[in-house]
Order: C-alpha cells, then sequence, then structure tokens
C-alpha cells in the first residue's frame, strides 16, 4: 500500500517591511541562505515592491553596479562566482511562449538563483517556484509573505525567518 506524500508542512510567514532599509535586510538573510538551484516568484502590484527587493538580493551578493528593472528587456543576468542570478519580468510580455524564445529552461542550471517577477503571465514556461514571495500593502503599510512551495523552499523561508528576526 502506498501512502501519499504528505504536502509541505511549513506555513511560511509575513513580515512588515515599513522601509527600504527592512526589505534590504530581508533580501540579505535570502542572498545569505539561498542556495542555488532556487527559483523564487516574487507577485504583486505595479510599485509593490519586487524589483526592490531583487535589486536588494543581488546587491547582497555583491553585485556593486546599477541593478535595472528588467521590465523591458525581459531578463538581467548577474554571474557571480558560484551562482547566477537570473532577474526576469514577465509585465510587458505579450504570449508566455516568448518565454521560449529566451530559453529559460536551457539557462537555468544547477548554479541558477532566478527571481521572477510576474510569474503568472509565464506559468507554464518557467521552471517551478521554490517559494513565492507576495509583496502588498494594508493602510499604508507594507509587508512581505512567503509561502513555500518545494521542500527546499520551505527549509529556506525558515532560515531566513530566524535570521531575520
Ligand atoms: P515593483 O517592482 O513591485 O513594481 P518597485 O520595487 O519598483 O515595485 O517599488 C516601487 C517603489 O516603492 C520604489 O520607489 C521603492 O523605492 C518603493 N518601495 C519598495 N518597497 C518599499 C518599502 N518596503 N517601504 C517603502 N518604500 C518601498
Ligand atoms: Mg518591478
Amino acid at each position: 500500500m502506498s501512502e501519499a506524500i504528505p504536502p509541505v508542512a511549513t506555513p511560511g510567514w509575513q513580515l512588515a517591511m515599513p522601509d527600504e532599509a527592512a526589505v534590504a535586510r530581508l533580501a540579505a538573510a535570502f542572498a545569505r541562505h539561498a542556495a542555488p538551484p532556487a527559483v523564487v516568484w516574487l507577485r504583486g502590484d505595479l510599485g509593490a515592491g519586487k524589483t526592490t527587493f531583487a535589486r536588494a538580493w543581488i546587491h547582497a551578493l555583491g553585485f556593486a553596479g546599477y541593478v535595472k528593472s528588467p521590465s523591458y528587456g525581459l531578463l538581467e543576468t548577474y554571474p557571480f562566482g558560484d551562482r547566477t542570478v537570473l532577474h526576469l519580468d514577465l509585465y510587458r510580455i505579450e504570449d508566455p511562449e516568448e518565454l521560449e524564445y529566451l530559453a529559460i529552461r536551457d539557462l537555468f542550471g544547477p548554479e541558477t538563483l532566478l527571481l521572477v517577477e510576474w510569474p503568472d503571465r509565464g506559468r507554464n514556461h518557467l521552471p517551478q517556484a521554490d517559494l513565492v514571495l507576495e509583496f502588498g500593502e494594508e493602510n499604508g503599510a507594507r509587508w512581505i509573505r512567503c509561502r513555500p512551495i518545494s521542500a527546499g523552499g520551505a527549509a529556506l523561508a525558515n532560515k531566513v525567518l530566524q535570521d531575520f528576526c
């Protein structure tokens, strides 16, 4: 008799992000603990803070230049010694098939951290998320919510939470 594999038990978390310094601190914790390969979806309305978070993560890994929003070029690539960050923004994508031309699946390898803004616009053409970060705001108070998908994503979510708090 085979037993169903239980879903990942980690419920995730939500943290207040009162200012960009908090975002930078959280992104630095992700930079410290996220081992490639990892796929993180960044969801939220325009202006919710997705690019700010990705930028802070890339800076925390040691990139000193300007991290531009990939909303026009779709993809920006940041090679580090032991890993490559792919920062994808699908806001302007017209057809998810465009992702096949970008060959994301080929670019995504064992040393890749893939950060995706507007992932829902490319849904079936992206590698499966390890965790989903949602960016939101209520009565002027910004927050980031973390929902792990894979076991690796759950482990990462826990480490980041312990580091941040
Ligand atoms: P998105 O990529 O989701 O469209 P951005 O990251 O470009 O949004 O952020 C939009 C604006 O919000 C930027 O001016 C950024 O500086 C600001 N911002 C982002 N996160 C925070 C925060 N937690 N507190 C205050 N301002 C923030
Ligand atoms: Mg953005």
